[in-house]
């Protein structure tokens, strides 16, 4: 098997794997100021998506000129056609260049073959299966075996612990190569009930003293893992943005969901907000929880600007924010730009680690697992410290692992 790593090598986001020069695992970009696109001059015959999240599934509609089969189970369907919908709308009311247009789109969408995670199947030559991957509603792993039978595993983003809206991974299959994600090798996430109660507690206080709260929070995954959070603990909140987006689509395969019930009464018991109503919200103890996660655009600024100056309320970011986003600014000066203006935030910032990926502990085992049925090859990708965890594959199991840098190849 041939293999060339054409994004997230050593870094977080544009997660890209060509195999045998004609299969393509993920071809996502790297958000922030200047969006990152991987390595390009592939001609896939086949496009395998793990997931919805830009960074897998973001540039796959450039892809589209030669008609690859595209891959992935149908929420992710659902979610990346609608985020791919989204970008080009942005595009568009910007006036800037989209990356592509609205037939790459459509060809998109009918190029997508949706299958569900447990199924096998057969294409181009290679026996294929999506397994459960936690993380978000519907993502995958995917795995592929050639006719000589050497066989792959790629984790995309992975979580083997439950979270309150999906269920970690537990199935894994026997692999000849191993393709991990390693986001938070070397990082342990505290214990999810801890940081879950000291959220509510935060929530809570604020609330008491008249405050509100606005919980930015990314649209898919995290907008509702947080609403089933508060209502879990008797707190109504309002939801602004593509999260309610999402959530609809998520309703629609309940199957992915670990609870549906919960997650339907999330949404049921919250006020969904938008346009023009949001002028007619009395901010006064409210939560909200709307998008952007990282402070970049969308209806979070609307609610900072009316809340910036009030010091009882408070802005309690829930997932990692990236170098050179308004979260990052937001944490490291106490101020964020908002329309062209900085503003100086009275209400105090907060950070809580709400991840839906493997912690430390996590994601060594996995590999261990993988390692001790038979694994040959490790490779590290999507991660800060890729090389110190091809190192401890090496020291731990004493397999053969790689950090690969942008654009190596390998032939197993
Ligand atoms: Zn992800």
């Amino acid at each position: 098997m041939e293999l060339e790593f054409k994004g997230a090598c050593r870094e977080v986001g544009r997660s890209a794997v060509l195999v045998d020069e004609k299969l393509m695992l993920d071809y996502g970009v790297s958000p922030g100021e200047n969006i990152q696109y991987p390595l390009n001059g592939s001609r896939p015959e086949a496009v395998f998506v793990s997931h919805a999240h830009i960074d897998h599934s973001g540039a796959v509609p450039n892809l589209m000129d030669l008609e690859p089969d595209v891959f992935m189970t149908p929420p992710t369907f659902d979610l990346a056609h609608m985020l791919a919908k989204d970008t080009l709308k942005i595009a568009e009311r910007e006036g800037e260049m989209p990356a592509y247009d609205p037939i790459e789109l459509t060809r998109f969408a009918h190029q997508t073959k949706q299958i569900d995670t447990g199924v096998e199947f057969h294409t181009h030559g290679y026996d294929a299966q999506f397994f459960d991957a936690g993380h978000i509603p519907g993502a995958a792993a995917i795995y592929l075996k050639d006719r000589e039978n050497k066989s792959l595993f790629y984790t995309g983003d992975i979580n083997t612990a439950d979270t309150r809206l999906v269920s970690g991974a537990i199935e894994f299959p026997d692999s000849d190569i191993l393709i991990t994600e390693s986001t938070y090798f070397g990082d342990e996430h505290p214990p999810r009930r801890e940081v879950e109660k000291q959220f509510i507690d935060s929530v809570s206080d604020t609330l008491d003293i008249g405050g509100s709260v606005i919980v930015p929070a990314f649209a898919i995954g995290r907008t509702q893992e947080i609403l089933m959070l508060l209502d879990a603990h008797g707190i109504r909140a309002h939801v602004d943005g593509m999260g309610v987006q999402a959530y609809r689509i998520m309703a629609k395969h309940p199957e992915y969901i670990r609870n549906p019930t919960h997650l339907k009464r999330a949404f049921d018991n919250a006020t969904m907000v938008n346009g023009h109503k949001r002028d007619s919200m009395r901010l006064e103890s409210t939560v909200i929880v709307t998008t952007a996660g990282m402070l970049n655009g969308g209806p979070v600024l609307y609610y900072i600007n009316k809340l910036y100056r009030d010091p009882k309320s408070k802005i309690i970011l829930t997932g990692y924010q990236v170098e050179g986003t308004n979260g990052r600014m937001a944490m490291d000066t106490g101020n964020i730009e908002n329309d062209g203006v900085i503003q100086h935030l009275k209400p105090k910032v907060e950070q809580y680690d709400f991840s839906a990926h493997s912690g430390d502990r996590e994601l060594k085992e996995m590999v261990k697992d993988f390692c001790d049925r038979g694994t040959e090859y490790v490779f590290t990708m999507h991660g800060d410290d890729c090389e110190g965890f091809a190192d401890w594959v090496k020291e731990e199991t004493g397999v053969q692992a790689f950090a690969p840098q942008l654009g190596e190849r390998f032939s197993l």
